[in-house]
């Protein structure tokens, strides 16, 4: 009886899961079904340009599994978190701008500016950022 509630709780998600990655751009991205100048890929993460950069190193990182924000991250996503850091500090020393500094923006929800509703770290730099933020 549970395992039948289990089960069907699990094809139940899986399909919303998917309706929410059909109409995903950045799920598109992941899967090659829209191109992108892509400058990393692992089983974990995808890293490509963003489409109207503001800086001359603005790159998008984005788990490979859809996790709409940092708003629904679980305990579970901890190490996918870490990981998703450690390519954009991998891909900032590749682009030359470790040295002279960047900076990493994750915008969540509405009011945190974000349009792209599957979570992605912006990594911006090779010049210098305006401060204060917001
Ligand atoms: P957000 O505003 O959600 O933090 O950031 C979304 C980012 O995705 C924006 O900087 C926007 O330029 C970028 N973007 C939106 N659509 C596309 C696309 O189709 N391709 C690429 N490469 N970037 C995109
Ligand atoms: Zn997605």
């Amino acid at each position: 009886m549970l395992k039948a509630f289990a089960i069907h709780l699990h094809s139940h998600l899986s399909r919303i899961r998917s309706k929410m990655t059909d109409s995903c751009i950045f799920c598109k991205i992941v899967s090659n079904e829209t191109g992108a100048e892509i400058v990393h890929r692992d089983e974990q993460v995808t890293a490509f340009r963003d489409i109207h950069s503001v800086a001359p190193t603005h790159i998008l990182i984005v788990p490979n599994r859809h996790i709409e924000s940092v708003g629904v991250l679980a305990s579970e996503d901890e190490q996918l978190m870490g990981h998703l850091f450690t390519v954009a500090r991998r891909l900032a020393e590749k682009e030359g701008i470790s040295k002279g500094g960047y900076r990493l923006i994750t915008n969540t929800g509405a009011n945190g500016g974000q349009t792209v509703f599957h979570l992605h770290l912006h990594l911006i730099g090779g010049q210098r950022m305006r401060y204060p933020m917001g």
